[in-house]
C-alpha cells in the first residue's frame, strides 16, 4: 500500500503546499525519513539521486520550527555553491507554497559578507550554505548557532571526507548537544558510516532499495572508438539522438572548456561548467540549460554533483569515469523521477574494464552499439572486445 504525507504525520498546510507543487505521493526515502526526522532521531540516509531526498529532510524541519522564535534553527550544509542554492530555493518554494512563516537564508562563500550580515539581521529560522562560511561567521559571533536543533550534512560522503570534515564537526560542536543530524548521501560506504556515526547519537541507517542502485530507467549503451575520434562521435551521436537536454560528462576540469569549444565549432548549443569557472558563468550556464536556451553542459564530475536539473534525456560520457560511484552520480541526472534516459558511453579500449566494472557493481547491461550514417546500431562486427566484456 501507498503511504501519504498525511500518514506521515504532516500537516494539512504542507501537504497542500506540496500539491501546489505538484507533488502528491512521497517517494520511498521521503516515507521512511520524515517519520524519524519529525521524531528528532538522528539519520544516514542513503538515496539515488533525484529521489526527493531534499524535502525528506526539508519537511520534518519545517514542521518542526518554532516561527515565533527569533533563533537560528535548522543548518543545512552542502558541498558546492551550487547544491546550496538549489536547496535553498527548495525551502523559498516550500515555505511560499505552505503559507508557512518559515524565514531562511543562503550562507556561502565568496559572496560578499556584508550582504549576508543584513540578511541575518531578518532572524532567518533556516541556514543553508557552506561549512566554511558558516563556521566564519560563527567565530565572528554574528551567526548564533544556540538554538540550532536540526543540522542537515547533504551530500554527507563527501561533506565528511579528509577536506571538510573539520568544518563539519567544528559547527556541530557549537550547537545544542542533544540537536538533530541527519546525513543524506546517494552512496554511503561502511567508512563514511562509521565517521558519521561519531558525529551521531545512535543514528538510525535508511537505505533504499539495494546498496547503489542505478535508477532502472536509464538504458546503457557504450560505444568503442579511437582516441582521436571520440569528439567526432560524440557529435554524430548527438545529431543522432536529438537529446533535448544533454550533459557531456569528461574526467579532467580542465578540458571542459576545449571540450565545449569543439562542440561550438559544430554550431551545437553548448556551456561548460567546472569547479574553477567564475561563479557568475556557471549560474549563467546553468540556468540557460535548465531554461532550455542551451541543449548541451560539459561537465566534470565535481561540477555536476547533486544538481537537480530537470528534464535531462541524455548523458554522455566522453571520459569513462575510474569509478563506479561516479557513473552512478553522472547517469543519476537523467532518468529523474521515473523519467526515460540514455546514458552513452564513448570508450577506448583501455576504458573498457571500468564499464565491466559499472555492470557488475551495479548489475546492469551496458550494451556495445555502433553509429553508421546517422544511425546507432548493433555491432556490426562481433570482435574479441565484445567477449571481452561479458
Ligand atoms: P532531490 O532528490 O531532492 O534532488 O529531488 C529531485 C526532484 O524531485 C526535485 O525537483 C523535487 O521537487 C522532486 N520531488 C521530490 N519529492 C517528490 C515526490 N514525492 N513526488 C514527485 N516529485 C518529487
Amino acid at each position: 500500500m501507498e503511504k501519504t504525507f498525511n500518514e506521515l504525520g504532516l500537516e494539512q498546510n504542507f501537504i497542500e503546499g506540496l500539491t501546489k507543487q505538484g507533488i502528491e505521493s512521497p517517494t520511498e526515502i521521503q516515507v521512511k525519513a520524515i517519520p524519524m526526522g519529525l521524531d528528532g532521531a538522528d539519520i544516514i540516509g542513503e538515496s539515488e539521486t533525484g529521489t526527493g531526498k531534499t524535502l525528506a529532510y526539508l519537511l520534518p524541519i519545517f514542521q518542526k520550527i518554532d516561527v515565533t522564535s527569533k533563533d537560528i534553527q535548522a543548518i543545512i550544509l552542502a558541498p558546492t555553491h551550487e547544491l546550496a542554492m538549489q536547496i535553498y530555493k527548495q525551502v523559498e518554494l516550500l515555505a511560499v507554497n505552505s503559507n508557512s512563516l518559515v524565514k531562511s537564508t543562503s550562507i556561502i562563500g565568496d559572496v560578499n559578507i556584508k550582504r549576508q550580515l543584513e540578511s541575518l539581521k531578518q532572524k532567518p529560522h533556516i541556514i543553508v550554505g557552506s561549512a566554511g562560511r558558516i563556521l566564519e561567521l560563527i567565530t565572528m559571533k554574528k551567526l548564533k548557532s544556540h538554538g540550532v536543533k536540526t543540522i542537515v550534512i547533504d551530500e554527507g560522503d563527501r561533506m565528511i571526507d579528509e577536506n571538510n570534515i573539520d568544518g563539519v564537526k567544528a559547527i556541530i560542536k557549537t550547537t545544542l548537544r542533544d540537536r538533530q543530524i541527519m546525513l543524506f548521501s546517494a552512496t554511503i560506504s561502511l567508512k563514511v558510516v562509521e565517521i558519521a556515526k561519531t558525529l551521531m547519537k545512535d543514528p538510525e541507517v535508511i537505505k533504499v532499495g539495494d546498496k547503489s542502485v542505478v535508477n532502472p530507467n536509464i538504458e546503457h549503451i557504450y560505444f568503442l572508438v579511437e582516441k582521436r575520434d571520440k569528439i567526432e562521435i560524440l557529435r554524430k551521436l548527438i545529431s543522432a539522438t536529438k537529446p533535448e537536454k544533454a550533459i557531456i560528462f569528461i574526467n579532467k576540469s580542465d578540458e571542459v572548456e576545449i571540450t565545449t569549444s569543439k562542440l561550438r565549432y559544430h554550431n551545437l548549443k553548448v556551456e561548460g561548467i567546472h569547479g574553477s569557472s567564475q561563479k557568475e558563468n556557471r549560474k549563467k550556464a546553468l540556468e540557460d540549460f535548465n531554461e532550455g536556451k542551451i541543449q548541451l553542459l560539459v561537465a566534470s564530475d565535481l561540477a555536476a554533483r547533486g544538481l537537480d536539473i530537470v528534464g535531462v534525456s541524455h548523458i554522455f560520457n566522453l571520459d569513462i569515469p575510474e569509478n563506479s560511484k561516479d557513473y552512478l552520480h553522472r547517469v543519476g541526472r537523467t532518468g529523474r523521477m521515473g523519467e526515460y534516459g540514455l546514458a552513452l558511453s564513448i570508450a577506448v579500449e583501455r576504458e573498457l574494464d571500468f564499464i565491466k566494472n559499472f555492470e557488475k557493481d551495479f548489475n546492469i547491461e551496458i550494451t556495445r552499439k555502433e553509429i553508421h550514417r546517422g544511425e546507432i546500431t548493433e555491432p556490426q562486427i562481433i570482435d574479441k572486445d565484445r567477449n571481452k566484456l561479458r
